[in-house]
């Protein structure tokens, strides 16, 4: 099984994305948590996406290809993995469709977890107070939902047109919207 996980920040792609994949006994891979390890780390490429990061910006797409197109190559991916927050550009989907193809990997869905942007936003500044993640501020925040209309939203667009798109309700309890999920996955 090998799924993309679409969704603004604030939807809840972490946590659902950490039950399903227990469900699958598939790979969890979130970028946001790889640069993150990244930037504790303090590797080339922690220091090339602090910036970015805490400024509430995507990091270029170079580097966010050229990370994923190495993790995607470890045996531990080669059963499944579920991508959760890659990718968030239209390059980036086009890149990730040839790392993809040289794989020899399919993609089963890219599901869309949709909820009401003013609810996110105050879930948001109610994490921020608990997460310690330096990205978690209101301004910063507000800044993440725009980029994610403008850079991110298109791909709804693109998986649909490869009828790929799955779209889920992701307002409401934890285990219901789980429940929701593996039904349209079935
Ligand atoms: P997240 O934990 O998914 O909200 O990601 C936190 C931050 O990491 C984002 O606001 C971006 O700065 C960066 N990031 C994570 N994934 C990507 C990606 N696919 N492309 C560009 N930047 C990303």
């Amino acid at each position: 099984m090998r799924l993309i996980f679409l969704g603004p920040p604030g939807v809840g792609k972490g946590t659902q994305a950490k039950r399903i994949c227990e469900h699958y006994n598939i790979i969890h891979l979130s970028t946001g948590d790889i640069l993150r390890s990244e930037m504790t780390e303090k590797t080339e490429i922690g220091e090339k996406a602090k910036a970015f990061i805490d400024a509430g910006e995507l990091v270029p797409d170079d580097v966010l290809l050229g990370m994923m197109n190495n993790r995607l190559k470890k045996d531990d991916v080669q059963s499944g993995y579920l991508l959760d927050g890659f990718p968030r550009t239209i390059p980036q989907a086009d890149g990730l469709n040839k790392i993809m193809d040289d794989l020899s990997h399919s993609l089963n869905c890219a599901l869309s977890l949709t909820a009401d942007a003013d609810e996110l936003v105050q879930r948001l500044i109610n994490r921020g107070k608990e997460s310690g993640r330096s990205d978690d501020t209101p301004d910063i925040i507000r800044q993440r939902q725009k980029i994610y209309w403008k850079q991110t939203a298109p791909l709804l667009d693109f998986y649909r047109e490869k009828k790929l798109l799955k779209e889920v309700d992701g307002i409401g309890k934890i285990s219901e919207i789980t429940d929701r999920i593996l039904e349209v996955l079935k």
